[in-house]
């Protein structure tokens, strides 16, 4: 039996081209998809493309109702998890306040409640991948935030209270927007998480796959979904864990 990966946002962009490039390579894939019309297509889509074994998965990343119910599905098909890809994101969502709660709710607390749903689901021993992105360098923040973000010490408690504290300001404050912040706050995530899961040898890392062609990323941008994919892909199966990656090599948080 091939290994089994669950991927968020599966069903365009980055996150679709990574199901394609894992299922090609003997991957089980689960292609979360919010919509559950548009990820039936993807999957039979790349069944066909691929030959390879690939189911989608109703996914709001959003949503705990919909989270308890993914995982509730997969439970039922004995379906454990050798990875998960966090990748379902916004980007420029309509400003002002209910535009930085939809981003952080969605780039920071998505992956959070995500993680957490299917950690019973996770083999020991398994992947996460929080994509991320070089808007969230922590040199995009203002010093107070900067060292916060950075603190060894930070808890997981914490660092949600602090962006729960960044959505009731209406997101002001910090040195960068909403979506730089959910990014830099999903890179201290990830350093925090690593720390939690060790015990089960499950690896958190975040890959960024630079700047990519894609409805998110726009026609301008120098980067293809295939070289997008391919470096966010090196999370998937990393041996290192608690880094940020772009094209396999550390980046700077
Ligand atoms: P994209 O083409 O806009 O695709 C975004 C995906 O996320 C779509 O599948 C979308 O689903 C899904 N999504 C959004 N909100 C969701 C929710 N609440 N629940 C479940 N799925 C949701 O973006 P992309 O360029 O592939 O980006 C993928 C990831 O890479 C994101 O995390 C992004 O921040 C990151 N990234 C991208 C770039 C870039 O240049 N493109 C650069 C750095 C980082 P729907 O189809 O239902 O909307």
């Amino acid at each position: 039996m091939g290994k089994t990966v669950l991927i968020t946002g599966g069903n365009r962009g980055i996150g679709q081209q990574l199901a394609r490039v894992l299922a090609s390579d003997g991957w089980d894939v689960l292609i979360g998809a919010r919509d559950p019309a548009r990820g039936k297509a993807t999957a039979t889509r790349l069944r066909k493309e691929t030959g390879g074994r690939l189911k989608a998965v109703e996914l709001d990343v959003t949503s705990d109702a919909s989270v308890a119910t993914c995982v509730q599905k997969l439970r039922d098909g004995a379906i454990k998890l050798d990875a998960l890809v966090n990748n379902a994101g916004v980007f420029g969502t309509a400003r002002g306040a209910d535009g930085v709660a939809r981003t952080i709710e969605t780039n920071l607390f998505g992956a959070l409640r995500v993680t957490l749903g299917v950690l019973p689901l996770l083999c020991d021993g398994a992947t996460v991948t929080n994509v991320t992105s070089g808007l969230g360098e922590l040199s995009n923040l203002d010093a107070e935030h900067r060292r916060r973000l950075a603190d060894p010490a930070l808890t997981r408690d914490a660092l949600v209270a602090m962006m729960h504290d960044f959505v009731r300001g209406g997101g002001k404050g910090w040195g960068t927007d909403a979506y730089g912040v959910s990014k830099a706050a999903l890179n201290a995530l990830t350093r925090i998480l690593a720390a939690e899961l060790a015990p089960r040898q499950i690896k958190v890392n975040a890959t960024c796959p630079g700047w990519v062609r894609t409805d998110m990323g726009g026609r301008n941008a120098p980067r293809s979904v295939e070289e997008g994919a391919d470096s966010v892909r090196f999370g998937v199966t990393a041996t290192a864990t608690g880094g940020i990656f772009r094209d396999g090599r550390r980046i700077a948080p």
